[in-house]
């Protein structure tokens, strides 16, 4: 094991040069950390996937531009050697300005990452030379050298052994010298394509890379001081979460707490490292330990809410008391690559979702060739607008009258697709977008502020 820390920071984390001052002066005080991950600035990633999905009106892609060229100005203003890093930008910014045009006459996912790593390869110029500025040995590395990803554009998947090989060759010698800065997000296919991990996937990039030097630790600096017993956006009282368990840890991210990105317990998991959640902006403030082992596994953990949920219910009699139906519609979703993510039956209906699209955005779409196909089988019905919401917690299928007190608390709104019993650690269900975040804050008042 490599005896050195891997810090990510956040969009917010890296948003300006205050920001990023924090960031270094984080680096600063922990010696141990010799690899820093970074996203784009915050809100650049957005402007990207604007321009990545095709903005024809000349008037607005240039206003885009504008921004983001005035997002990066303002920090190389502030830097005290700003040459390099400024004509660096200046070039990813000409990159960003031709692709966006490409793209207003026919986007792809291939050319949407190419034009979205943008961001993470700015921030990170930035990064290294303010860090440079303060005096710390740092060194700007272009994680695609590293990061082999298969060609799936938008939610690419690693490949493991490659990176890992490619770590350890490429990475952590360089780790022993310098304090080195790269970005998250994003890797390259094997023949040098430009990938990306999926919105928010600077958490997984941060983890797969510790996985691959063997790092000691994982730290995720964002802009709260920890994981919270719910989003503390949506319910001022969430309480934060000193020490919580891997599995724990991974039902809130699977469930949608933004704080983490679905994927990124899973190398860390492998490799048994730690991972330390905190706040940049108040690192004094401590922050969440996520461990194999910990204290204490009380039955109710968090609240988790996942928007943007595609609901697809799938009616038809011969269902009943049939084999082989269920069989014909998964090869049927299988063929045209849906992804399933929670399902429920009855007699004569099937409900399922769909899983979290890639890094264009928007709500999961069930393909026009996918429906035709299921309605040779049965009726089909897609419903959007909803949400889904998570109870995670310890032991809740082996414990008695919680569901009560649950379904009690929520008797008042419209709950579909109720999930329970089949994972010890969690009950969900889907509300609709409108009243979800009440629903939230009511089942937070009663199992977490008593
Ligand atoms: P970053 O840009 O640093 O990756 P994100 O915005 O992706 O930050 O994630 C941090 C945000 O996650 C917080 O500002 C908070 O609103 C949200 N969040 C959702 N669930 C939780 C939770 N259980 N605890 C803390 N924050 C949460
Ligand atoms: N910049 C990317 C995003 O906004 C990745 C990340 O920040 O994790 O989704
Ligand atoms: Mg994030």
């Amino acid at each position: 094991m490599s005896s050195f820390n891997v810090a990510k920071f956040g969009g917010t984390s890296v948003a300006n040069f205050e920001a990023m001052s924090r960031c270094a002066a984080i680096i600063e005080n922990s010696p141990n950390t010799k690899l820093v991950v970074s996203s784009a600035c915050s809100g650049v990633t957005n402007l990207l996937v604007e321009l990545a999905n095709g903005v024809q009106d000349q008037t607005r892609r240039n206003e885009v531009l504008n921004q983001l060229a005035d997002i990066h100005q303002a920090v190389l203003n502030n830097l005290e050697d700003a040459t390099q890093a400024a004509s660096e930008v200046s070039a990813i910014l000409d990159t960003v300005t031709r692709l966006a045009e490409a793209a207003s006459i026919q986007s792809s996912h291939k050319l949407t990452d190419h034009l979205v790593a943008c961001g993470e390869l700015m921030s990170t110029h930035l990064l290294t030379q303010l860090m440079k500025d303060r005096g710390i040995n740092a060194v700007r590395f272009d994680i695609r050298d590293v990061l082999r990803t298969d060609s799936n554009f938008g939610k690419a998947e690693p490949e493991l052994d490659t990176i890992r090989q490619l770590s350890q060759q490429n990475l952590v010698p360089l780790c022993q010298d310098f304090v080195v800065v790269t970005q998250g997000f994003i890797g390259s296919d094997a023949e040098g394509n430009t990938t990306t991990l999926g919105r928010g996937g600077s958490d997984y990039s941060a983890a797969l890379i510790a996985e691959s030097v063997e790092a000691s630790g994982l730290e995720i600096w964002t802009d709260v001081p920890g994981i919270y017993t719910t989003d503390p956006r949506i319910a001022p009282k969430a309480s934060p979460i000193s020490e919580i368990s891997f599995s724990e840890a991974s039902e809130m991210a699977n469930f949608g707490a933004k704080i983490l990105h679905p994927s990124t317990l899973v190398p860390a998991l492998r490799h048994d490292i730690p991972v330390f959640v905190g706040s940049s902006k108040e690192p004094e403030k401590g922050g969440t330990w996520i461990r194999h082992q910990v204290e204490s596994s009380p039955l109710f953990r968090a609240l988790a809410l996942r928007c943007n949920q595609t609901m697809v219910t799938l009616r038809s009699a011969k269902m009943f008391h049939a084999y082989g139906f269920l069989a014909k519609v998964f090869e049927v979703l299988a063929k045209h690559k849906v992804s399933v993510d929670l399902i429920t039956t009855s007699e004569i209906s099937v409900s399922l979702t769909l899983d979290q699209t890639d890094t264009s955005g928007g709500a999961p779409q069930l393909p026009e060739a996918a429906r035709l196909e299921l309605e040779e089988l049965c009726t089909v019905e897609v419903e959007h607008n909803l949400c889904l919401v998570a109870l995670i917690g310890n032991n809740m299928s082996e414990s008695k009258g919680y569901a009560k007190q649950v379904f009690g608390t929520l008797e008042d709104f419209n709950l579909r697709m109720i999930c329970y019993g089949a994972s010890p650690h969690n009950l969900c269900f889907l509300v609709h977008e409108s009243v979800s975040k009440q629903a939230i804050q009511k089942l937070h008042t009663e199992l977490f502020e008593g």
